[in-house]
């Protein structure tokens, strides 16, 4: 997938733009001000792969809360700056990784560019944020509402600003709620400008709506090559913004596996266990652990082992059982109940010794007994366990074309 070439910011210890890897960001739900609740939800963050946090400083307290939770972050830590500028000087000398300015709520020149200025001094870049929501009104009159071409304006504008000031550490975003709005948004800034963009949808809303429309919007950009650094708006938990930034980016081959990727049969008639119970059970279990495996969760031994050939790890279920595999193999058979803690003992054995020291200690008799129980299965359920033949033998007299 060819990317965008820009130019490279540096947020913290973490590059954007400029061939970097693609970056996943959230923001904090806390008060600022409360370090430890915020710090607590920063290592949360961290662990389920965001490279990013911003942390609004809406207030003084805020600014000084976040001296104290720079220095103990994890991962570089932006400060979100709406209506005072005063406040982005204060996060400035808090020793904040990066500002995030919106040009619709600090509008006057010369604020614009004292921050630019003490930016330009202290070495830190910008994310200039321009939201659909909340445009400069007269730039929303002169294009007749948030358009593309109107949340650009907003963007450029803030850029000749930052110029006057020899200052162009700057990234972009140009978020709208709409997503077709979104997206042409972002195509239009990436022809005018080389700057490094960072990409969401705002305002996507509670899941699922929430994670279709950002995965539309920044799925499509990225796809085009476009987009330096991302974020999920969801009203959730933002652990799971930073869930599933990862995951589209690991969905789209842009960033190397971190978690596990559990895939699952969608389950049928020929399902010996609750798969969705299986599967729940085991993405709680695995969490944010970092096993970057692919495990599968799958309904019957009659087809599971084979459907998820890939899989680096999986487990099928058949007569109580579950069959445990290695890349295609079987390589145990453990009671129903224990299915899930057998795929963590299995993942954490492979992450410590590796594939072939758990292949070769596989029981001897595991590929026999799960052959026995796949047998056993298609002589009770038949070949056919949907029983679609059966149906569609029926549809064909009804329609007269047997
Ligand atoms: Fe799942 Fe087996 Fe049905 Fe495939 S055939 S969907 S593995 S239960």
């Amino acid at each position: 997938m060819p990317r965008r070439s820009t130019r490279q910011v540096h947020v913290g210890a973490v590059a954007v733009g400029g061939g970097a890897p693609i970056s996943v960001q959230s923001m904090t739900t806390t008060k600022t001000a409360d370090v430890d609740a915020t710090l607590t939800q920063i290592y949360a963050l961290a662990a389920a792969g965001c490279d990013i946090v911003r942390c609004t400083c809406n207030e003084p307290e805020a600014a000084e809360g976040l001296a104290r939770i720079v220095p103990r972050s994890p991962v570089p830590i932006v400060a979100d700056i709406h209506f005072h500028h005063k406040l982005a000087l204060a996060a400035l000398e808090a020793g904040v990784h990066a500002l995030r300015l919106n040009p619709g709520n600090i509008r006057k020149p010369d604020q614009i560019k004292a921050v630019a200025t003490a930016a330009r001094d202290h070495g830190i870049p910008i994310r200039i944020g321009v939201n659909g929501g909340s445009l400069d009104p007269d730039i929303e009159q002169r294009f007749g509402g948030a358009t593309p071409e109107a949340l650009v304006a907003s963007a450029v504008r803030e850029l000749d600003y930052f110029r006057e000031v020899d200052f162009d550490d700057v990234k972009i975003s140009v978020k709208a709620s709409n997503v077709p709005v979104m997206i042409d948004a972002y195509r239009l800034l990436a022809e005018t400008v080389d700057h490094p963009l960072h990409l969401g949808v705002t305002e996507a809303g509670p899941v699922p709506a929430g994670l279709v429309k950002s995965t539309a919007g920044i799925g499509t950009l990225l796809a085009e090559g476009i987009g330096d650094t991302i974020r999920y708006s969801l009203t959730a938990d933002p652990v799971e913004e930073a869930r599933a930034g990862r995951q589209l980016l690991e969905a789209l081959g842009l960033r190397a596996r971190k978690n596990v990727d559990l895939i699952a049969c969608p389950s049928c008639g020929r399902a010996e266990v609750d798969v969705i119970k299986v599967a729940t059970d085991a993405q709680a279990a695995f969490a944010d652990r970092q096993i970057p495996l692919q495990i599968a969760v799958m309904g019957c031994v009659v087809n599971g082992p084979g459907e998820a050939r890939d899989a680096d790890l999986g487990i099928a279920a058949g007569r109580g059982r579950g069959h445990l595999f290695v890349r295609g193999k079987i390589v145990r058979v453990v009671p129903e109940s224990e299915m899930v803690a057998a795929l963590v003992a299995e993942a954490e054995a492979i992450m410590s010794e590796g594939f072939d020291a758990v292949l070769a200690r596989a029981d001897a008799d595991a590929e026999a007994i799960a052959a026995a129980t796949r047998d056993e299965l298609i002589q009770i359920q038949g070949i056919d366990a949907n029983r679609d033949a059966d149906r569609i033998n029926r549809v064909r007299v009804v329609t007269d074309r047997t």
